[in-house]
Formats: structure tokens, C-alpha cells, sequence
């Protein structure tokens, strides 16, 4: 007795979602190309129910689906479950077999990593950096590039860094571990370029922070574009592999270059838009105020709370001083006070000292 109630219970759960398949076979069937469309809908009462007879056949087919596609998951489930054991294990003998370039890999850019953190710890100091300590980061980066690369001396990292393709069809991880070293040495290299630059302005003042902040998005962007050209000859000498034909091997090598080509492109601009940006000198987010202005707005500045030190008047009509607003609008578009979006948009800002930690792998 209990197995037939639950079989009753069964069937009603199956009916509930076959009325729903009804109804939009309804909609399939009363298409255009049915003369009695119109009248049929107007009629609503009688073919209403002689489709909800006939859904009564396509609930077999609807409910047998949805079993069916849970025991296809169930079977993908297995299938990884069997396949992964033996996955980790040839993971851990191909780490094994690279195990130096391995590690190699993950130090350089846990460094990186690291020291994306303190040049942003340093350009948030300001007037409180100390000298002594910039040189001595400035120090430690350039000694751990020219480490890297005396310790991979003939592995020919070099070439690819000067735009010479390796002399050697490099093997396929090979490749990978040569754009990897490059790409993370290149920015530790930029970054001790960022050092100077924050020795250059720490004793600055308002104007020359905005200065500062434009010069470092400046060098974030060459660098950007240098690293977008930096894995092309390692690539162009992998598919430039003439063991699959001539045809083949100039088809992949171009259809590269292509893509390449399109992505230098956009890196290109938007170097151009922060070289353009150096040279706008006026505030482009709004006008200096006259002095009768700053009085009637109360002289006081609603960021740094003291009396106002060149107020600058957005569009909002909302004054503040120079060094206050354009800090604000190194991270934000909108006024602080009344969020009117104030600033237009612009490129990305790397004002505060950050690199990319994104990988350019092609
Ligand atoms: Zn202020
Ligand atoms: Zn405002």
C-alpha cells in the first residue's frame, strides 16, 4: 500500500510542470500559419481544454528528460572523479621534471607581488617618505633583476627581451616560462624607474603631486605597451615551426601577428591619451575660483577641513582646495559632497604607484 500512494504522489509531481508544458505548446500550435488562430483564442474555453488532454503525452516526454540529464551530470561527476587522481599525479611529476623554473617562477612573482605593495605603501606616504629608504628598494629590485637574469644567463631570456626571436624553436613550456621570467623582470625593472620618480617628487606640494601621479601612469603605460610586444618573437619563432608545412606554419604565425597587431594598437592609444594628459595643464574637472567665491562658499575646504589653499570650483558649483580634490579624483569621478559625477572619463589612473599584476602570456 505505501508504494502506491508514493507512485500517486509521483505522478501528481510530474503533472504540475506537465500543465506548464501545455501551455506553451499552446502558443507553438496557435501560430500564424493557423487560419483559426483569432477564433480559437476568442473561443478560449474548448481548445483550451482539448490541448490540456493532449498534454497529458507530452508530460511523458518532459518528465523523462530532466532524470535523464541529472544521470548524464552524475556521469560527468564520475568520470572527473576517476580521471582526477591521475591528473594531480602527472601534475606532480611534470613540477618535478621543471621543478627549478617551477619555483623560479613562483618567487619572481611572489616578489613582484610584494613589491607592488610597498611602491604603493611609499606613493601613499607623500612628504613622509625618507629617502634613505627609497634608495635602498631601489637598490634590492635592481639587484634581484640582474640576479635573475646572471642565474638564467644562457637560457636565452635575453634576446626575446631585446625583440630577437630565441635562435631555437623553444619547446611549448619552455616558451611559457621565458615570457613568464620576462614579463615579471621588466616590471621589477620599471618599478625601481618608479623609485626614482617618487625621489624625484617627495618633497612636493598640490600641482606637482597631480605631476607625480601623471608621470607614474605615464610609465605604467609604456610599460604596458613594451609588455604587450615583449612575448611576440618567443611566439613568432613557436609558430614559425616548419615541421607542419610551410602553409600551416605562415597561416599561425600571421593570424598571430594579427591578433598581436590590434592589441599593440590599443596599448598605443591609450600611451597616447596619458602622454596627452601630461600636457593638460588646466584642472580639467573645473576652474579656479576667485577669491570672492571661496569667501561666499565659507572659506573652508569640506576635505581637509582647514581654510582653503587654491580652491578649485567644480561644476557642481562645490569648491575645495587644488591638492585636496585632485587626491579625491585620483580614485573617484564624483564630488565628495554631492556626488554629481564631476570628472570625465578617463584612462586608468597607476597615480598611486600600482603595476599591472595581470600576466601578458601572448
Ligand atoms: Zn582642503
Ligand atoms: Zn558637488
Amino acid at each position: 500500500v505505501p508504494s502506491s500512494s508514493s507512485s500517486s504522489e509521483a505522478d501528481g509531481l510530474l503533472s504540475a510542470p506537465a500543465a506548464g508544458d501545455g501551455e506553451v505548446s499552446i502558443r507553438i500550435q496557435g501560430g500564424p500559419g493557423d487560419p483559426d488562430t483569432a477564433s480559437a483564442t476568442a473561443a478560449g474555453a474548448s481548445p483550451q481544454d482539448s490541448i490540456e488532454v493532449g498534454s497529458g503525452g507530452a508530460t511523458g516526454n518532459g518528465a523523462g528528460d530532466r532524470p535523464y540529464q541529472r544521470y548524464d551530470v552524475h556521469h560527468v561527476a564520475r568520470w572527473i572523479e576517476q580521471i582526477l587522481p591521475f591528473s594531480l599525479l602527472l601534475l606532480v611529476v611534470f613540477i618535478r621534471q621543471h621543478l627549478q623554473g617551477f619555483f623560479v617562477t613562483i618567487w619572481i612573482a611572489a616578489v613582484m607581488f610584494k613589491s607592488n605593495d610597498i611602491l604603493k605603501k611609499q606613493t601613499a606616504l607623500k612628504g613622509e617618505r625618507k629617502i634613505a629608504m627609497l634608495v635602498g628598494i631601489t637598490i634590492i629590485f635592481m639587484v634581484h633583476v640582474f640576479g635573475v637574469y646572471w642565474w638564467y644567463r644562457n637560457d636565452y631570456l635575453l634576446r626575446p627581451l631585446f625583440m630577437v626571436p630565441p635562435k631555437d624553436i623553444p619547446p611549448f613550456w619552455h616558451a611559457i616560462f621565458i615570457i613568464m621570467v620576462n614579463d615579471t623582470m621588466v616590471r621589477q625593472a620599471a618599478m625601481t624607474v618608479k623609485c626614482m620618480l617618487l625621489m624625484y617628487y617627495k618633497n612636493s606640494r598640490g600641482r606637482n603631486y597631480r605631476r607625480q601621479g601623471q608621470m607614474l601612469t605615464l610609465v605604467e603605460y609604456l610599460l604596458l605597451l613594451y609588455r604587450a610586444l615583449l612575448p611576440t618573437p618567443v611566439w613568432y619563432r613557436f609558430f614559425l615551426n616548419k615541421e607542419y608545412g610551410s602553409l600551416f606554419s605562415s597561416l599561425t604565425t600571421g593570424l598571430y601577428l594579427t591578433f598581436k597587431l590590434t592589441s599593440v594598437v590599443e596599448k598605443v592609444q591609450s600611451f597616447l591619451s596619458a602622454v596627452k594628459a601630461l600636457s593638460r595643464k588646466d584642472v580639467h574637472y573645473g576652474s579656479y575660483a576667485t577669491a570672492e567665491q571661496a569667501v561666499a562658499a565659507g572659506d573652508m575646504c569640506a576635505i581637509c577641513q582647514e581654510k582653503m589653499h587654491v580652491p578649485v570650483l567644480l561644476r557642481c558649483k562645490h569648491i575645495f582646495c587644488e591638492d585636496c580634490v585632485s587626491e579625491w579624483f585620483e580614485r573617484e569621478r564624483t564630488c565628495p559632497l554631492c556626488r554629481a559625477l564631476v570628472k570625465p572619463a578617463d584612462i586608468r589612473s597607476f597615480g598611486d604607484g600600482s603595476t599591472s599584476l595581470f600576466f601578458q602570456l601572448f
